[in-house]
Parts: structure tokens; sequence; C-alpha cells
């Protein structure tokens, strides 16, 4: 079906370290959105990334520039500040792949699937194009009884030591896509976080997901 359709505009590269750029762009337009646009640019001055007030790109970017900024605002913000503006981006960039990546009918056909089927055609187009997201980590899912998603060395955690979870951006971004094509009454919770010792990341699906 045209699920298959989630595309990045430079899709077939699959070079390890590379991400879409909406990580970045997102990230500062979440910012802007909690902080307003001269509490952003002072951020991003603080931070010695004053250039990111007006990046946009369509190209992918090096994966380490959103690692970089993700630890920046933590020591700018703090982790639970910076954990909010990175959940903020997450839905941002679902939000942004829904309008700009999948086609309106495939969207009608997912929501009106049952939920189940709809997750596993979801989950496997999001896996097809994890490398975009998740650059040199790896995604995995599997469809219990609670869905669950694993993600190896996310970049939201790579070298964080925390006592809470710190990939808020990609549990809002999943659930972005989940609530918006899926049912609007399904979360998505970090249940364990490599920040904080865990091998890898793993988010649960949690809500109804009937047959
Ligand atoms: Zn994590």
């Amino acid at each position: 079906m045209a699920l298959h359709a989630i595309e990045h505009p430079t899709q077939g590269s699959t070079q390890a370290g590379r991400i879409g750029p909406n990580a970045v762009m997102q990230t500062v337009q979440a910012l802007r959105e909690l902080y307003g646009p001269t509490a952003t640019s002072q951020i991003l001055a603080h931070i010695g990334r004053p250039d990111l007030s007006d990046f946009s790109a369509d190209s992918l970017i090096d994966e380490r520039e959103f690692v970089a900024l993700h630890h920046a605002l933590i020591d700018a913000l703090g982790l639970a500040e910076a954990s909010r503006v990175l959940a903020r981006a997450g839905t941002l960039t679902s939000q942004y792949v829904v309008h700009n990546r999948i086609p309106r009918p495939a969207q009608r056909v997912l929501r009106l699937l049952p939920s189940r089927l709809a997750l596993r055609l979801l989950l496997r187009a999001i896996s097809q194009h994890a490398w975009t997201f998740a650059g040199s980590g790896a995604f995995c899912y599997t469809l219990g009884r609670t869905p669950q998603l694993t993600l190896e060395d996310s970049l939201t955690a790579r070298n964080l030591s925390a006592e809470q979870c710190t990939c808020t951006f990609y549990a809002a971004a999943f659930q972005g896509f989940f609530t918006t094509l899926i049912d609007p009454r399904l979360r998505v919770h970090e249940a364990r976080c490599a920040a904080c010792g865990a091998a890898r990341c793993e988010f649960v699906v949690v809500g109804e997901v009937t047959q």
C-alpha cells in the first residue's frame, strides 16, 4: 500500500550517522514556541549556535549536530526543560512527516483499519525509514500484547547519564504518528532508557490496540 511513501527528500542514502534535518529544525521551532523568538535567539547565542536561528535544510545532516544541540540545551536549560523542548520537537517532527510525507489516501486507510493492523503497517513503514531519525542507532519493534519499540544507541541518550529517561523526542514523535494516524487515545511511554543504564531504550505503546 501507499504507506511506503513516507519519504525523505534524499531517500536512497543509508549512510550511517546522517539523519533528516527535522530533528534540529523542529527543536529550534519548539524553542520558539515555548520561549518566543527573542529568548530563543538568546539561548542559541548562549550555546554558541546563533546560526541555528534561521537553520533550514532539505538534505541530511550529521547526527552529531542533533546530539550536540540536545546536550547543549540540557546544559543551558536543565534536563527537565530540555526534555520538554525535545518532546515538542518530536511532536512537530511527526506532524511534519504526516503532512508532507504520507499521502492522504494512505492516511485515510490507516484511520479506517483496526488499530492493531494500522499499527503493524505504520511501524513497518517507520522501520523502513528509521535511519532518517535514528542515524547510526537502530530501531526495531515487537507487536505483542503491549507493542514495544526499541532504539539501540538512541541519539538522545548517547553519552548521557540521567535518573530519568531522556528520549522525549522519540517518544513524542512516535506518539504523534500513532495519535494522528491510528487513535488519538494512544500514548507512548519510554519505559527504559540507555541514559539510565538500560542496554537500549524501550518505548511502550499504551492504550487500546484492538485486533
Ligand atoms: Zn532513551
